[in-house]
């Protein structure tokens, strides 16, 4: 009797099935389910997941690259004058062309509604689909992204004032190296912040004094690593010279998230979830001690969250969702999966073999 995949058990050593990650991409690059409506503002995130997927999954071919550039273009924020660029606002990109057109409580229109996290996923989409960065506007985004940094160092990911933590610091961070300038940033201050965020467990928290997490902890090492203040390959590196984060602590929190179902979990004591599959392994793929995971466990994890739809979902056996698609298409780059290009670890993005930026 013949067993689809999705219906083994981890034992058999599921196959990554690229093609269908592609068809599920696609479609998804298409037209979004319905349920994704309460996401539009979040719409050029949604396009990075697709456009970098593609490009992680080796179908890059399968997009109309015009198309997305002139599109990824048309929600930049430029100001109206130079006056305007003094004035304390960020001009970034807007998330979708609704927040491009967003209202206040007075039911005025609001000009900018650029946020941090927008102009990432646009700067990551224009240079995943092979746009030259140095031809855009990009002095109205160093001008005004030192307008959301904190004297604490950390970033707001908008001027209209917002929660801010180390997700926005990576976003500043990931911008300026994308964009080869650090001129809007004040990396010492980001830096001191960060290193305020290590726990007494070796992990990161989002914020100072809070909880080792996943994502805040890649968020970290990943912000570290852009601004030149940390190596690759830190477990090598740092036995020779003194580093300025607890390397052996933070390596020890970040093995011990690999659970025994073989996935990877963000928190202790949380179920496994596809995404830290990425998050944790983009941490350990950093500090030079990724081949320390028990990488059979952790494909085997992930492929019970394969869809026979294509995609990934958060947990084994649901249905897959456009953000655990991207991190286990991730994730799967990190294992080296034959027909998947390598990430740059710290971008977020395709990168070349074997580096981490
Ligand atoms: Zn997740």
């Amino acid at each position: 009797m013949s067993v689809s995949f999705w219906e083994a058990s981890p034992s058999d050593n599921i196959k990554f099935e690229r093609e269908r990650h592609v068809y599920y991409m696609e479609m998804m690059h298409h037209l979004l389910p319905s349920h994704y409506s309460g996401q539009e503002i979040n719409r050029l995130t949604l396009a990075y997941f697709v456009i970098s997927g593609l490009d992680l999954l080796n179908a890059l071919d399968r997009i109309d690259k015009e198309g997305v550039i002139s599109w990824v273009l048309s929600l930049q924020a430029h100001p109206r004058s130079e006056a305007d660029l003094e004035s304390g606002q960020f001009f970034g990109f807007h998330g979708s062309r609704s927040s491009q057109f967003e209202m206040n409580d007075n039911g005025a229109l609001i000009p900018n509604g650029s946020h941090l996290a927008s102009t990432y996923c646009a700067l990551a989409v224009l240079r995943t689909v092979g746009y030259n960065l140095s031809s855009m506007d990009s002095r109205s985004i160093l001008k005004s992204i030192k307008y959301l940094q904190q004297p604490n160092g950390s970033f707001m990911p908008t001027h209209i004032g917002a929660e801010t933590d180390l997700r926005f610091v990576y976003c500043a961070a990931a911008i300026c190296f994308m964009l080869e300038n650090w001129s809007g940033m004040d990396r010492e201050k980001a830096k001191e912040y960060i290193l305020s965020c290590q726990s007494y467990d070796g992990g990161f928290g989002l914020v100072p004094s809070s909880e080792s997490h996943g994502g805040a902890t890649y968020c970290a090492l990943a912000s570290l690593l852009l601004m030149g203040f940390i190596e690759d390959d830190l477990i090598s590196k740092s036995a020779s010279s003194s580093c300025i984060i607890d390397v052996p602590l933070l390596l020890d929190w970040s093995l011990q998230r690999q659970a025994r179902d073989g996935g990877f979990q963000g928190r202790a004591n949380k179920d496994s979830d596809t995404c830290y599959a990425f998050w944790v392994g983009g941490v350990l793929k950093i500090l030079g001690a990724h081949k320390f995971i028990d990488q059979k466990a952790s494909r085997d994890f992930l492929s019970t969250c394969q869809s026979e739809y294509g995609g990934f979902s958060k947990f084994p056996g649901q249905l897959p969702d456009l953000y655990h698609s991207y991190y286990g298409i991730t994730a799967f780059s990190l294992l080296n999966e034959p027909g998947l290009n390598p990430i740059s670890v710290a971008l977020g993005i395709a990168g070349a073999a074997g580096v981490t930026l």
